[in-house]
């Protein structure tokens, strides 16, 4: 099958940001075999020729770090600081099933691909009484839509009341903590052997399916199953991929647990590297960064979510100034509260401004644009984020007769401060398109909604529930809050 897109106005993203006015793609077999101006096209004929005179090109978005199970909660919890918020969303995964985690993935999936995603990492953690969690169901659901997924199953084996300075509190709370913490936790061999038969199970390329582990995070693992990730990665050739402080509590505990920062600590664990990508990295020390720049890692920033839950600014603009690798991701509904890169990509263009008085230093729209395609690829080991020969065929095209790129003064900067995702026209992944005239390509749209709408209605009393539960620790977390951060001015 050979497919010929002519007439296109290309947004590269290559190593150039070159922008070529009258462009042409060829696919073959799922691969880019040209991308170059429309006058240099090689002779040849086509099974399929588009004419895109109309549309915009652009490599296909990345969206770095997200949970899936969390997309049938979106909008449904108040703002609340991590450790306090937390109590309420691992509350409402409870009592999902395979189903369920079937039903979350598809919504959260048709919303990426219709907003421009071809690519999500699902830091995957559902329940256990599901196998694998239930990532298996999401996989699925991510394979029906065509969405190219890494999957990284989350991996802890250290109770949570012992990663959060819960202090002289409450029996309680204590005891409520200690609850919802043995439904996460398992024992070190049993997570490791998981990891490497859901690997086994689901790994593969071809399906679109990408598996590596995912610790939870550094002060959520032991230093056995930090290793033991890091070897599952190494043998297969797998990116890692985990939380890295998010908030000032876990830098705290980091410190306490190790007399070291949390990066420090996966250093010197020899788990840093070039495959290793760290959602979040808000509370990291000037040494951090440089550690990020020189091992090669990726730091994925979700501005949306540390926005929503006041987690504060991961250092992004001082990270890029020494070189280092800077993807993005939208982060769970549960934090966001949609899954839109679009969104993603104008606020890490916009939010880093204030607090970096060198403007020389500020985040450019290429730039935000590199974190939200290139960026996330390189971390996953993955042949996309730009457009080039020898690139697998996932793009993007947007129509150039919206409001966001009329007139058209400067297509990148509009990609990023004007565009939202409402002028994608064609989604294609792996040479297939998956979102035609901005309607989701192989599946019924309603029957997703409603699939949603089922499963979030069959849940409704086991959240209530639940959160009821968690409300009733909403106090003391509170109290151990405050006192790590101090009651402020106001
Ligand atoms: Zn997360």
């Amino acid at each position: 099958m050979k497919t010929l897109i002519y007439n296109t106005l290309l947004v590269t993203m290559n190593a150039d940001n070159e922008i070529i006015e009258n462009g042409a793609l060829i696919i073959e077999n799922k691969i880019l075999s040209y991308v170059g101006p429309v006058q240099w096209l090689p002779t040849d004929s086509f099974d399929r020729t588009i004419n895109a005179e109309r549309l915009i090109a652009i490599p296909g978005l990345i969206n770095a770090h997200c949970h899936s199970p969390a997309n049938l909660v979106r909008g449904l919890f108040a703002s609340r600081p991590l450790e306090i918020w937390r109590a309420y969303y691992r509350a409402s995964l409870r009592d999902m099933t395979e189903e369920d985690f079937y039903a979350s993935a598809l919504l959260g999936g048709m919303e990426m691909l219709k907003s421009g995603a071809t690519t999500v990492l699902d830091h995957f953690f559902g329940n256990q009484t599901c196998r694998f969690m239930g990532a298996g169901a999401a996989i699925q659901a991510m394979r029906d839509l065509g969405l190219r997924h890494v999957v990284s199953l989350t991996l802890s084996d250290r109770k949570y009341e012992e990663t959060i300075p819960l202090g002289e509190t409450s029996p309680d709370l204590r005891s409520e903590v200690e609850r919802m913490s043995q439904s996460e936790t398992r024992e070190t061999r049993a997570w490791l052997d998981d990891c490497e038969a859901f690997i086994a199970e689901f790994h593969d390329p071809e399906k679109l399916t990408t598996c590596c582990p995912g610790p939870s995070a550094v002060q959520r693992c032991s230093d056995e199953l930090l290793r033991g990730a890091a070897e599952i990665s190494k043998k297969g050739n797998l990116p890692i991929h985990i939380h890295l402080a998010e908030s000032k509590s876990q830098k705290v505990m980091g410190e306490k647990l190790y007399g070291e920062s949390l990066l420090g600590h996966l250093e010197s664990l020899g788990v840093l590297g070039p495959n290793v990508s760290l959602a979040h990295g808000i509370w990291i020390d000037r040494q951090d960064i440089a550690r990020i720049a020189d091992s090669g890692a990726t730091l994925v920033h979700n501005p949306a979510s540390n926005l929503r839950l006041g987690s504060g600014l991961a250092p992004v603009t001082q990270l890029l100034a020494l070189g280092g690798h800077v993807a993005l991701g939208t982060d769970g509904a549960a934090s966001n509260d949609g899954q839109n890169m679009f969104d993603a990509i104008r606020l890490a263009a916009l939010i880093h401004n204030p607090g970096t008085v060198d403007f020389r230093q500020w985040v450019t729209p290429a730039q935000a644009l590199k974190m939200g395609t290139g960026a996330g690829a390189r971390a996953f080991g993955l042949a996309c984020g730009t457009l080039a020969p020898g690139q697998l065929a996932d793009f993007v095209l947007l129509r150039r007769d919206t409001a966001a790129f009329t007139p058209l003064n400067d297509v990148t900067n509009q990609l990023v401060l004007c565009e939202n995702g409402s002028s994608v026209d064609t989604v294609i992944v792996s040479g297939e398109i998956v979102v035609e005239g901005g309607r989701i390509a192989r599946m019924d749209e309603q029957e997703i909604l409603h699939l949603a709408n089922r499963a979030r209605e069959r849940l409704n009393p086991s959240i209530r529930r639940e959160l009821a539960a968690a409300q009733s620790m909403e106090a003391a977390l509170a109290e151990m809050y405050f006192q790590v951060v101090g009651k402020g001015d106001g």
